[in-house]
């Protein structure tokens, strides 16, 4: 629709012959997928809502020739019945803070000139020529920035471990193999700004030593594919990446690698060995990656949301960046909003904001006027957190405490009618199907739980079945050899802690 909506608009204004006043920009995502699509006129910081191609003419004629505000089309506030002409005033975008996400909806991700005007690429100059590699370190360590794939390992320790080790070779990989099921943070990162995750691979290169960056992508992300290639070949064209970057004597060039969809493959080792041509299984660390990674070489793995947030630390300091989030979370978070919640999107919030602030302010509530029951936060193998939880503060330590994780970033709404036990079968459905089979407690034991729950939502459990259930999670989690296998009963364990009287319920209904 939203290709319907750009060729509607150009053939209008050429009919108007408008065609060299106005340009049509086809930006990256807004996070608003609720409302989409959506068109935006600047410099009037417009926001047309739930746009279709044939609204275009209304547009052109109304807004482009006429000045006035085409007012169905604006967003109407459901507290007030306001119309809403501008972001800034929408309560889904009042409470976010846009970092990763800075430049997705404001440029047109295929023209290297609109990252560069918006600051593009000034990190990576100011590092290349006032900056030695380990100051670059020190300042990504000082701005508390963690990994945003979900295990929140410090960004610039990570790179101080790849940087020591001496090498004639070393590689920043960028994992871009989004996995969990309805998250698509990195997704929309490579479609709407792809220069920045770029620009922040060369600034890895350059302060670990590496020459090397690879992209490990899904090949199921066509369009972020084509972006990312034609971002590559921009900067090539611009000096920016390729020999002598800047004429600063620093080298360095990224390849893309394409993964197949593999959930397991978000786990660094086994993505380097499907980067290496090998099955995607991981391997036991030690060895870290930074010390024997891709070809056995020191290898750094950034995902996609932490490398873009990294030229700006650079910029604005890491002290800006330390200012924002919680004591031992700094920064923002970008979560993959869905379930029952009225305003399903991408958004972008300060470490420190309450499940609460984005259930009920910025994801607008609960759909259909229903009760809140759970939110699952950590993708699949995440937890099912309650009401109780609802003031918690979002943060890696705190989210974990509660019986959860940060994962990469998807929640998941459920409201009244969600029966948690069959919503554990769920998630556990997808690991199992995921599960590498490499090591006996994830690839046997999940299947057990999954027969378990099973039995249990059939109407056929038993007290003892919980009891086992339980157990069995247990020992998944201390036993198994990857996350993916560590945290996979996480949604079974929280919801017998917090919905027990679900499960009893099922275990009364036997027959
Ligand atoms: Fe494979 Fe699961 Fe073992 Fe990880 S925990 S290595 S996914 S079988």
């Amino acid at each position: 629709e939203s290709d319907a909506i750009v060729a509607n608009l150009k053939k209008e204004l050429a009919a108007k012959e408008l065609e060299n006043e106005v340009q049509v920009i086809m930006t990256g995502c807004f996070g608003f997928c609720e409302k989409g699509p959506i068109v935006k006129i600047m410099p009037d910081n417009t926001f047309y809502v739930q746009v279709k191609p044939e609204d275009v003419v209304e547009i052109v004629n109304e807004h482009i020739i006429k000045g006035r505000k085409v007012m169905r089309l604006l967003y109407l506030d459901p507290t007030s019945q306001d119309h809403i002409s501008d972001s800034k005033h929408m309560e889904f975008y009042k409470k976010q803070i846009r970092i990763a996400l800075r430049n997705c909806g404001f440029i047109n991700p295929e023209n290297v000139d609109e990252y560069i005007a918006r600051d593009g690429y000034l990190a990576l100059g100011k590092a290349l020529t006032e900056m030695k590699p380990q100051d670059v370190i020190d300042e990504i360590k000082k701005s508390g920035l963690r990994g945003r794939g979900g295990g929140g390992f410090p960004t610039g320790l990570k790179w101080d471990f790849a940087s020591k080790n001496k090498a004639d070779q070393k590689y920043v990989v960028c994992n871009a193999d989004e996995g969990d099921p309805g998250a698509f943070m990195d997704r929309s990162i490579l479609e709407g700004d792809p220069h920045s995750v770029i620009e922040a691979m060369a600034l890895c290169g350059y302060s670990i030593g590496a020459t090397k960056g690879l992209v490990y992508i899904r090949a199921e992300y066509p369009l972020a594919i084509h972006r990312l290639k034609v971002a590559i070949d921009q900067a090539r064209e611009y000096g920016l990446l390729g020999d002598d970057i800047m004429g600063t004597g620093f080298s360095f060039d990224i390849e893309l690698r394409y993964g197949a969809g593999a959930f397991v493959c978000g786990e660094e080792t086994a993505l380097i060995h499907s980067m290496e041509g090998l099955r995607g299984e991981p391997t036991v660390k030690p060895p870290f990656p930074a010390e024997s990674g891709y070809k056995a070489m020191p290898t750094n793995v950034n995902n996609v949301e932490t490398l873009a947030s990294v030229p700006v630390i650079l910029l604005k300091g890491a002290e800006w960046f330390a200012s924002i989030g919680t004591e031992k979370s700094k920064g923002t978070k970008v979560f993959a909003l869905a379930g029952k919640i009225n305003n399903v999107g991408l958004i972008e919030v300060p470490m420190g904001t309450t499940l609460r602030e984005v259930i009920f302010e910025i994801g607008g509530g609960i759909k259909n006027g229903k009760t809140f029951k759970a939110v699952q936060t950590g993708g699949p193998s995440g937890g099912c957190l309650t009401e109780k939880h609802l003031d918690t503060p979002i943060d890696f330590d705190n989210l974990i405490a509660a019986g959860s994780m940060m994962g990469s970033g998807g929640m998941i709404v459920m409201d009244e009618d969600d029966c948690m036990v069959s919503v554990a079968k769920f998630f556990l459905e997808f690991t199992v199907e995921e599960s590498c089979g490499k090591c006996a407690p994830c690839r046997i034991g999940n299947k057990r739980l999954h027969e378990l729950l099973d039995r249990i939502t059939k109407g056929n459990g038993t007290l003892e079945d919980l009891d086992r259930l339980r157990n069995l999670s247990h020992v998944i989690k201390d036993t198994a050899l990857c996350g993916l296998g560590q945290t996979s009963p996480n949604p079974v364990l929280s919801t017998l802690d917090n919905f027990y009287n679900e499960y009893l319920d099922h275990v009364n209904e036997k027959k």
